[in-house]
């Protein structure tokens, strides 16, 4: 077992960098300052540009850095949690509100990917949410109720028909949500940042923010050599938020999770495995994914961190679980292994927090967030320019807190660890 390849992340690997940017090199003052280079903020920097701001995004490390950079790439509608559910959560006129929103999120990020002519590996042929055990498929059945309830386009397959789409007798049959898709999720970015410099926007890479200040009906910005004054600020920094002590700072719990590359498959076991390439995952409670890339690696990927010692376990187990699901596969080592923090809320919500006047933090989107962060980026551009609650998909906020955040991060690690360690779920 090699584990020289933790930490490196396909999607940094295979994926060009055509974005040009360069250094902060004065102090300025412009119209809005997005913070993070994630889909909220690079999405929310985009459509200012286009309408016209003048917007500077500032970012810590490089684009991507984040879980936007380490994601699975499946582009999905709505949210985690079931439709009716989040209007249970928000009210009536609210939920439906924010499932109406984010059941257009694949339909825009593949509307962004023609529009900015971004080639990033995206396919469109849906996803598959893969029932583990009978109870699972009892989830499906009244998932498939409520997105068909909601005009959503889902199938339930069959065990055999979702034998057919895996190569794999594993599950009890899938659902198949036909809007949605994969994409490199690095190369999507990369491409929106481009657009997004395109139209006229700043973007500073290495650039830390450090602190926001309210002074004289100015935001002031402080990086560690330059001062800007700004109109209205954007926190975008979610589960990586660093460097910058302040009380609308992105408070979630935090779970890690991992994915593995094998190396391109040939021929014969594509035609096999997950053949029209459509992105999985699964309704057990330490959920795990597959999917394939353009090159025709597996990709799998489960809840944990490949921190260690954990990491030996989590590492373990997705080779056990390779081929549990293909024993056909023959003797496949990884050639990638990386994972991600993702920014859990409470009630697996997003939340905006407006923390003063035209300012405001975007987090929380709990595991979902290719699409949510790319239309919350872009309504939260919305309506700044035009002041009009509307364009948001939820009310923002005076102020947001959870409790114990870092001893539930623990606890969901540990649970993690302890189903991988145990054979029975290989
Ligand atoms: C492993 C993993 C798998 C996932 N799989 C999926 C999936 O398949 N589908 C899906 O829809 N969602 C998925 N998600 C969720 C999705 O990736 C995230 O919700 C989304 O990327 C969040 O985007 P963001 O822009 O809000 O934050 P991020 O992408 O995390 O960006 C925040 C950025 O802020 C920067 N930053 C932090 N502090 C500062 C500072 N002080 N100054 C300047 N910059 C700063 C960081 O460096 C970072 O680049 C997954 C997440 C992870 C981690």
């Amino acid at each position: 077992m090699s584990l020289g390849i933790i930490g490196s992340n396909l999607w940094h690997a295979t994926s060009k960098s055509l974005l040009k940017t360069n250094c902060l090199s004065k102090d300025k003052s412009v119209d809005v300052v997005v913070i993070g280079g994630g889909y909220t903020g690079v999405s929310c920097a985009l459509r200012l540009a286009e309408k016209g701001s003048n917007v500077l995004l500032l970012e810590a490390e490089h684009i991507g850095e984040g879980g936007s950079g380490r994601n699975v790439g499946l582009v999905n509608s709505g949210l985690w949690m079931e439709p009716d559910k989040v209007e249970k959560l928000l009210g009536q006129a609210a939920g439906i509100k924010l499932n109406h929103m984010l059941a257009r999120g694949p339909e825009f990020v593949f509307g962004n990917i023609e529009k900015y002519n971004i080639d990033c590996e995206s396919t469109q042929t849906g996803t598959l949410h893969c029932a583990h055990s009978s109870k699972g498929l009892e989830n499906l059945r009244e998932r498939l109720r409520q997105y068909q309830l909601r005009g959503l386009s889902v199938d339930l397959l069959s065990k055999a028909e979702t034998e057919n789409k895996l190569g794999t007798p594993n599950y009890k049959g899938a659902l198949h949500l036909k809007e949605a898709g994969t994409i490199q999720p690095l190369t999507y970015l990369r491409g929106l940042a481009c657009a997004a410099v395109s139209a006229g926007a700043s973007i500073h890479q290495m650039t830390p923010v450090t602190a926001i200040e309210r002074n004289n009906e100015t935001w002031e910005i402080t990086t560690p050599e330059h001062n800007i004054k700004a109109d209205a600020v954007i926190l975008a920094t979610n589960a990586y938020h660093q460097s910058l002590p302040i009380s609308a700072a992105p408070i979630y719990t935090p779970v890690h999770y991992f994915q593995t590359a094998t190396k391109p498959l040939d021929e014969a076991l594509l035609k096999k495995i997950i053949p029209e390439q459509q992105g999985c995952w699964d309704t057990a409670m330490v959920m795990s994914s597959i999917r394939r890339d353009k090159a025709g690696r597996l990709i799998l990927g489960a809840v944990g961190s490949l921190d260690m010692p954990s990491g030996y376990i989590h590492y373990n187990w997705a080779q056990q679980r390779l081929k549990k699901l293909y024993p056909y596969i023959g003797n496949v080592e990884f050639e990638h292994a990386w994972h991600g923090r993702i920014a859990y809320s409470n009630d697996h919500l997003p939340h905006i927090v407006e923390f003063g006047p035209n300012a405001f933090s975007i987090f929380g989107y709990s595991g979902r967030g290719i699409a949510p962060g790319t239309v919350f980026g872009s309504a939260a551009a919305e309506y700044m320019l035009s002041g009009d609650l509307s364009y948001l998909p939820i009310k923002p906020v005076r102020s947001y807190t959870e409790r114990f955040t870092s001893i539930k991060g623990v606890f969901y690690e540990f649970g993690a660890t302890a189903f991988h360690g145990s054979s029975r779920f290989f």
